[in-house]
């Protein structure tokens, strides 16, 4: 069970949870009245399960994907239930079983929403916008919506299922609560690319925390929840300043650091603007939902960001914080800015200077990952790192340095569920393949 501080702001609200600092948070995420968008249409894809999967092509050579994708008619008789693996905010998700000879075998994560209890608690919206995001995700590191039903008063979406657990449990089992460099290095990176990615969607995530981001089998990350997203259908605004139709005579905007995009990830979905592709082709790609506002105080206390805390609007510059604070929290195994109740912890976030533990010496790699949560941690959202021109100045920091995140995707995890202790013990002790420290 999670303390208070790790629940998101919206069940505080409905528990009776107050703060003159909140006083204007909505009781509910509905978007289109809080947000500077009039529409928040999506480009759904249509409801065949051939038009689905085709639109799907990052996934759709996984097997899993494969042996469901073409069911027409799904109920719960077409599964066998394993057990119950997580409940929360709207729903219940359960591993489960796809039932038949031939799919025997194959696991799945199925969200289970009651959608009576939902409208009882007026998250119906919630749930709805977590279903269109699912729809639109094809990339390594996000779900992947295997397939939706309705049944009785329930809604139920099928997805991969992650055997690996959530980051918050996988942290808790290292020492001293702590992941190495390397390995925070490797999940903040995974991380980062699936923000840019949602961004480039003109989603805000605003749920960044580690029991969001679960471990596959493979042990690359999947970011889940997006109940609590903003989602826009404005076109995220494109930077070019040292664009060059030649990748290569601009090493400022695109070869620091590796920081290619990696567009095979990238659905055709995304190009609707001609300007993006253009500048896609020519690999130079800094898409930020600038544009997107919202004055809902969402999130996780420990992880709101300044203006959220201190009842502002915000926009995408969350999710850079949220990062920041991600980082923090996987290095030195609290968060900065927590207090003895919400509100102390919302006061600090406002007001309280950022600070790092002091006990022991730190090395060049970590002065890096200093340097980088201080910049994600700044608390003037405007000049925050990331805030212009999104993932592409994060990925140039020198904490990345080396890393290629076009195939980060390729790279061997520093934890893979199921393996034997060896990799494990490489996790513990830092000397994971992977990574430079
Ligand atoms: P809610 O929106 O209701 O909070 P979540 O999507 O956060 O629900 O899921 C609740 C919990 O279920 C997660 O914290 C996680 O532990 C587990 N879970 C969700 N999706 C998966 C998945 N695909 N594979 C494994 N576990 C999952
Ligand atoms: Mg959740």
């Amino acid at each position: 069970m999670l303390d208070d501080s790790r629940r998101n702001s919206e069940e505080l609200v409905s528990e009776g949870f107050s703060s003159s600092k909140i006083s204007s948070m909505s009781s509910d995420t509905t978007l289109s009245h809080c947000t500077s968008f009039s529409r928040l249409s999506f480009e759904l894809p249509t409801s065949s399960p051939e038009q689905q999967a085709a639109l799907k092509p990052h996934r759709s050579s996984d097997s899993s994907f494969q042996a469901i994708r073409f069911k027409t008619n799904l109920s719960f008789r077409d599964f066998s239930l394993v057990r119950q693996i997580g409940s929360g905010d709207i729903g219940r998700v359960y591993l489960c079983r796809l039932r038949g000879p031939v799919d025997e075998g194959r696991l799945y994560a199925m969200k289970v929403v009651d959608n009576e209890v939902l409208a009882m608690k007026k998250k119906t919206q919630r749930a709805e916008t977590e279903r269109k995001i699912m729809k639109l995700l094809d990339h390594p590191f996000l779900p992947t919506l295997f397939a939706e039903f309705e049944a009785s008063n329930f809604s139920c979406v099928v997805m991969e299922y992650c055997s690996g657990g959530d980051l918050h449990s996988l942290r808790y089992r290292q020492p001293q609560k702590r992941f190495s460099l390397s390995s925070a290095r490797f999940y903040a990176a995974e991380v980062l690319v699936a923000l840019e990615y949602l961004h480039m969607l003109g989603i805000i995530y605003r749920d960044l925390k580690p029991e969001n981001v679960l471990v596959r089998s493979d042990g690359h990350i999947m970011l889940t929840d997006f109940d609590l997203s903003l989602c826009s259908d404005a076109i995220p605004a494109v930077e070019s300043p040292a664009f060059s139709p030649d990748p290569l005579s601009s090493p400022k905007a695109v070869h620091g650091s590796g920081s290619l995009t990696p567009f095979s990830c990238i659905s055709t979905r995304l190009f609707r603007s001609k300007k993006i592709q253009t500048l896609a082709a020519n690999r130079l790609f800094v898409a930020e939902p600038i544009a997107a506002r919202s004055c809902s105080f969402v999130g996780t206390h420990e992880y709101v960001a300044p203006e959220v805390a201190s009842g502002g609007s915000h926009g995408n510059a969350v999710d850079w914080w949220a990062l920041g604070i991600f980082m923090y929290e996987m290095i030195y195994g609290r968060t900065p800015f927590a207090g003895e109740t919400n509100q102390a912890t919302l006061r600090n976030i406002a007001k309280k200077p950022l600070a790092f533990p002091n006990e022991t010496p730190c090395g060049a790699s970590e002065m890096h990952a200093r340097d980088l949560i201080s910049g994600l941690l700044n608390k003037d959202p405007n000049r925050r790192l990331g805030s212009k021109r999104g993932a592409a100045d994060v990925k140039t920091h020198p904490f990345f340095k080396g890393l290629n995140f076009a195939l980060i995707r390729s790279a061997t995890p520093p934890y893979v569920p199921g393996s034997q202790t060896k990799k494990t013990a490489a996790l513990r002790h830092g000397t994971a393949p992977f990574g430079v420290f």
